[in-house]
């Protein structure tokens, strides 16, 4: 758990963000920087800072981030088209918020690998 970052900010209510989709548990924003026309942060409020953080410790809460993915991703109008999640985790793969979020991107064609 890391509670002292930006996301964690956000969830406390101290710093302002533009929030698609809230639950108990779940809170999505758009980001800041968006890399496609559609570029939303899916989050646990809890602050878990990987994914294998929060898998060992509520296993169900990794499904209830999948599917409000899903669910931000059809409000938007791009589940049909398609649409690409992604958790960056650690150092090299450029985690810069220590605090699990799932990025989601689309309304554009996208290349694969990613660089
Ligand atoms: P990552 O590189 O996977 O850790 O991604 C962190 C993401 O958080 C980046 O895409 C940033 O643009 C985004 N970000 C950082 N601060 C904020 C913020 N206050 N509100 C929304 N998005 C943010």
């Amino acid at each position: 758990m890391n509670p002292d970052t930006i996301f964690g900010k956000i969830v406390a209510g101290e710093v302002p963000a533009d929030k698609v989709y809230e639950t108990d548990n779940v809170l999505a924003f758009r980001d800041l920087q968006p890399q496609a026309p559609v570029h939303v942060l899916v989050i646990p409020k809890k602050p878990y800072q990987t994914a294998a953080e929060l898998a060992a410790a509520e296993p169900a809460l990794i499904g209830e981030l999948i599917a409000a993915a899903h669910e931000v991703a059809t409000a938007a109008g791009i589940a049909e088209t398609g649409y690409r999640l992604v958790v960056n985790t650690g150092k090299d793969a450029n985690q810069t918020v220590d605090h699990l979020h799932v990025h989601v991107i689309g309304g554009r064609a996208m290349s694969w690998p990613p660089g």
